[in-house]
């Protein structure tokens, strides 16, 4: 279930998109205290590499200029510019086939450079017959789980899991005016259509359940823990810049409050003991283990003295 509903995707994705001039990528002043490095190719393309940000720019025949964005693990964002028409923003989500023609190609090359291009199609059938409105915003919903559940499973399993999935495997989006928000059981999808029209930004939500489906598990007991990674795949993976939405009340927030509060947990672990820790719950979860268990055989502590130290590490950063 998702319980959060904050999803700045959308705008994010607008704000990524930018287009630096050509004459800035000539100027060394200052670009070092910025960990700026610029190499211009000998077919004239540029890309500069800037703290976890990536730049492509390219001025193809017919003086179409393209410019490519990819942030962190986002989907790479493409501006189009043909003379006489109006710029075109372009996102990894969307299948290639639909860019524009003139850039098509050129978008290719990049996106395999990027990694953009999925290492598994995987097939995903939408419903909204119950839900007719629904059908653009299923559609975007649908190049999202494409994107991300290749993604998401080479995340848990590594690479073996990409070869495990079969190649029938389905995943359906089923779309009904229910409560709610939204919920994942097996390989299905079911979003409320109502839910959605107040609330047309959260395809975050999507990436939570798509996650559930990777996750695959059997009986979790724990399953704030479950939720906390769930929630840690979406806001610290793919929408990685609305980290700090998730205000955890150092006074009176606790490891099991699940979701957003636990995903920020993780991610402290993650970045200060253990790269490895989702992949370690995950391991542990299919396995029919407990976090808690995992916790102290991996680190030697409990969860509750690792909390205790995650808070006392956030209270001082403030
Ligand atoms: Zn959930």
């Amino acid at each position: 279930m998702t319980k959060f509903r904050i999803s700045l995707l959308a705008a994010l994705a607008a704000v990524c998109v930018f287009s630096l001039p050509h004459s800035s990528f000539g100027q060394d002043d200052g670009a070092q205290d910025l960990k700026v490095s610029s190499q211009t190719l000998d077919d004239g393309e540029v890309r500069t590499e800037e703290q976890g940000k990536t730049t492509y720019e390219k001025t193809l025949d017919g003086d179409v200029r393209v410019t490519v964005v990819k942030v962190g693990r986002e989907p790479a964002v493409a501006t189009i510019v043909v003379p006489g028409k109006d710029p075109v923003e372009f996102d990894a989500y969307e299948p290639l086939e639909t860019a524009p023609e003139e850039a098509r190609e050129y978008l290719a090359s990049v996106w395999d450079r990027l990694g953009e291009t999925p290492k598994k199609i995987v097939n995903i059938e939408i419903d909204t017959s119950e839900a007719p409105d629904a059908a653009e915003w299923a559609r975007r919903a649908q190049t999202r789980v494409q994107y991300w559940y290749p993604r998401v499973v080479e995340m848990l399993d590594g690479q073996e899991g990409l070869e495990r999935i079969p190649d029938d495997f389905k995943i359906r989006l089923v779309f009904k005016p229910i409560d709610g928000v939204a919920y994942a059981a097996g390989r299905e999808i079911t979003v409320s259509s109502n839910y959605i029209k107040r609330n047309p930004r959260d395809f975050g939500l999507v990436i939570h359940e798509t996650t559930h489906v990777a996750q695959a598990y059997g009986r979790v007991r724990e399953t704030w823990a479950m939720e906390g990674m769930t929630d840690w795949i979406r806001y610290f993976v793919t929408e990685p810049r609305s980290r700090n939405h998730w205000g955890v009340d150092p006074e009176r927030s606790k490891y099991t409050d699940s979701y957003g509060v636990t995903a920020a947990f993780y991610n402290w672990i993650v970045e200060n003991k253990d790269p490895q820790f989702i992949h370690k719950i995950h391991k542990a979860f299919r396995w029919g283990g407990s976090i808690e268990l995992l916790a102290r055989e991996e680190y030697h502590q409990s969860l509750q003295e690792l909390w205790d130290e995650y808070v006392a590490d956030i209270t001082k950063e403030k």
